[in-house]
């Protein structure tokens, strides 16, 4: 094992710990440099600078000091040191390096993703479909993810780490779904139906006992889930055409890797809706008390087809003189034209004025109320 290795363990260990104590990292951190007998983990990263390793029973002893600290259900199994050692990261995201290039890997619903800088490696659950690897276009010229040594070295972690989800999914299963009998009956895994011959609702195929427990109840032919896979194909008419056996010389295993190269950067796209909410919050930015805010909030902002834009404001609620300077200023930007209206409308509120004195919505709220509480307390006729 490398010596980075155990430095690598010591810190998803603090991680963990820190996590299971509720306290800050470094917190966490000393106390393994405590176990380790440095005094601070400062000083622990200058010695492993220096050429100190930490030993495998470095890391027992802190993994010891983390069965202390986690609950016994978490810590699952015995409580040894090396049981949360070799389970308990397993099944969080790793991390790992090719010739020095780090990378995560995960497994999510079955299928495993392996991420790097600017690649995305993906592993379908179903053992026969295909493993695709995205890369961002933009990252062309620095990435050895280009070169076939390093897809194939990927591929051949994210291929392994499926079949350890794979064996996962399969140890929960009847060991009938997985292990044909004598005559080729396997039972389903999900509804208990058991058979020889099996039917894909998705492509009509026919499949035999053997051939779906291999492909782990994945449709062979298309892939699809084994939620679409039945033991008679009950939804075809007596017209239809027969079921197509699948043949295992068509595919076998998983096919070769697929690669596309994506330009993954964010693009703007600028509709007419992102322009408005742009326009409205430049708007409210330069409404000054609550009255012009809901006068902001309440304009009509149109933006027509050669891009210029009108807004409307209600003449009780903005100003007639009040230039929205911010939202000019956004409109510049973006090069776009500003025409301004007034108009009458019907208010949300009577009374537009009050809002002119406050800048507060809570105090406005109050006023508001107060005035429509008040012309009910002196009603003299209905
Ligand atoms: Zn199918």
């Amino acid at each position: 094992m490398k010596p980075t290795y155990y430095l690598r363990k010591l810190k998803e260990l603090s991680k963990r710990y820190a996590r299971a104590q509720q306290v800050p990292l470094h917190k966490a951190r000393d106390a393994v440099a405590e176990v380790l007998g440095f005094s601070h983990w400062n000083d622990v990263t200058k010695a492993h600078r220096a050429g100190w390793t930490p030993t495998k029973e470095h890391v027992s002893a802190v993994e010891s000091l983390l069965v202390e600290a986690l609950p016994g259900d978490e810590a699952g199994g015995p409580r040894s040191g090396s049981f949360i050692g070799d389970s308990v990261f397993e099944t969080d995201v790793q991390h790992g390096t090719i010739d020095g290039h780090e990378y995560s890997i995960s497994a999510s619903m079955g299928d495993v993703h392996m991420h790097g800088t600017g690649w995305h490696l993906y592993v379908p659950e179903a053992p026969n479909a295909e493993p695709r690897l995205e890369i961002a276009k933009q990252i062309e010229h620095e990435a050895p993810v280009y070169e076939a040594a390093f897809q194939q070295e990927a591929l051949g972690i994210a291929i392994k780490r499926a079949e350890q989800v794979r064996a996962g999914i399969a140890s929960d299963w009847p060991r009938r779904s997985t292990k044909p009998d004598k005559d080729g009956l396997v039972r389903h895994p999900l509804n208990g139906a058991e058979s020889d011959k099996w039917f894909c609702l998705h492509c009509d195929t026919s499949i035999t006992g053997e051939q779906i427990a291999r492909s782990l109840w994945h449709c062979p032919r298309c892939d699809a889930s084994p939620l679409n896979i039945f033991e008679s194909p009950w939804w075809l008419e007596e017209h239809d055409a027969q079921p197509k056996p699948f043949s295992d010389k068509e595919k076998q295993g998983r096919p070769e890797l697929v690669v596309d190269v994506v330009d993954t950067r964010p693009k703007l796209k600028l509709d007419t809706e992102k322009v408005t909410l742009l326009i409205r919050s430049a708007l409210v930015e330069d409404a000054s008390n609550v009255s012009e805010r809901l006068g902001a909030l309440f304009a009509d902002i149109f933006v027509h087809d050669d891009n210029d834009l009108s807004i409307t404001f209600d003449e009780d609620l903005w100003p007639e003189n009040k230039e929205p300077i911010s939202a000019l200023a956004v409109a510049a930007h973006l090069g776009i034209n500003v025409d301004q209206h007034l108009c009458l409308r019907d208010l949300p509120f009577a009374w537009p004025g009050l809002g002119e004195h406050t800048e507060s919505t809570v105090e406005y709220t109050k006023m508001m109320l107060n005035a429509y509480a008040s012309q009910r307390a002196d009603k003299d006729f209905e």
